[in-house]
């Protein structure tokens, strides 16, 4: 995520290939094919529980336990109220349409340096429904509630259908209330000219801040504590959006409740 390039270029598709087909070749290519439409279905059905998302090799024991815990403890929320972008963005606050949410999009992950140093995590477009998390990720001592923010971040990116939600540039000089320089909560690297805002509600900022605040408001079975750190990090990235009219909106969104 952040200040950094999400997108990471660089990668290509190893697998293209180009070229006349036999009628051997014709058949052997639709029964690859149909093993690949197969493959897909199967991954498609089994990606439907945290469990099911794919870990590469180079992803530590330890890490892929603490996000399984993470995420097991997304699908454990319950609340009878969401705020109407939530509504829009994610249905209700609970933790069975979390984990549709996001199984729908992430099939697997690994670890990578994104391209940045300050990167916490990124997709690659030419990697579908593939998410990465950086060594930032691993070392940063941040909440369980804003880890898991920075999955759904992630997972918001892999929707090729909006262009991956990439990010606005933001300003410079980009300054708080208080006239001091933004920086990130999460490397506290310096944000401004850096891609790490975006302009609209629905974007991966947007949908993470979302998604906070309504735990923060929202959440029936969380504690003071995870309400807490939700509110503290939904307030920081919603600083992120850069745009005044998407800002109000979400604002006053998070006072509406259905
Ligand atoms: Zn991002």
């Amino acid at each position: 995520m952040e200040n950094v390039f999400d997108l990471s270029p660089g990668l290509c598709n190893p697998h293209a290939r180009k070229g006349f087909l036999t009628w051997g070749k014709l058949m052997k290519k639709i029964s690859s094919t149909f093993a690949i439409v197969l493959l897909f279905v199967t991954q498609t059905t089994f990606a439907q529980s945290a469990k099911s998302i794919k870990f590469d090799s180079n992803v530590e024991a330890s890490l892929k336990t603490q996000m399984l815990a993470d995420l097991n403890f997304m699908g454990s929320i319950t609340s009878t109220h969401a705020t109407p972008l939530h509504q829009q963005v994610f249905g209700k606050v609970d933790g069975s349409n979390y984990m549709k949410w996001l199984t729908s999009r992430v099939f697997s992950a690994g670890k990578d340096g994104c391209g940045n140093p300050n990167a916490v995590a990124c997709v690659n477009p030419m990697y579908a429904n593939k998410i990465w998390i950086t060594t930032n990720y691993i070392k940063f001592s941040h909440p369980q509630i804003a880890r898991l923010s920075v999955v759904y971040h992630e997972a918001r990116h892999t929707e090729t259908q909006h262009s991956n939600w990439s990010h606005a540039t933001c300003p410079t000089p980009f300054l708080n209330d208080k006239g001091q320089d933004m920086r990130s909560i999460w490397t506290n690297a310096l944000l401004q000219g850096e891609p790490a805002c975006d302009i609209t509600a629905f974007g991966s900022y947007g949908t993470q801040t979302i998604l906070l605040k309504n735990i923060a408001l929202n959440c029936a079975n969380c504690n003071s504590k995870v309400k807490a750190d939700a509110d503290l990090y939904a307030n920081d990235q919603l600083g992120r959006i850069v745009d005044a009219a998407s800002k109000s909106a979400m604002k006053k969104d998070f006072q509406s409740r259905l």
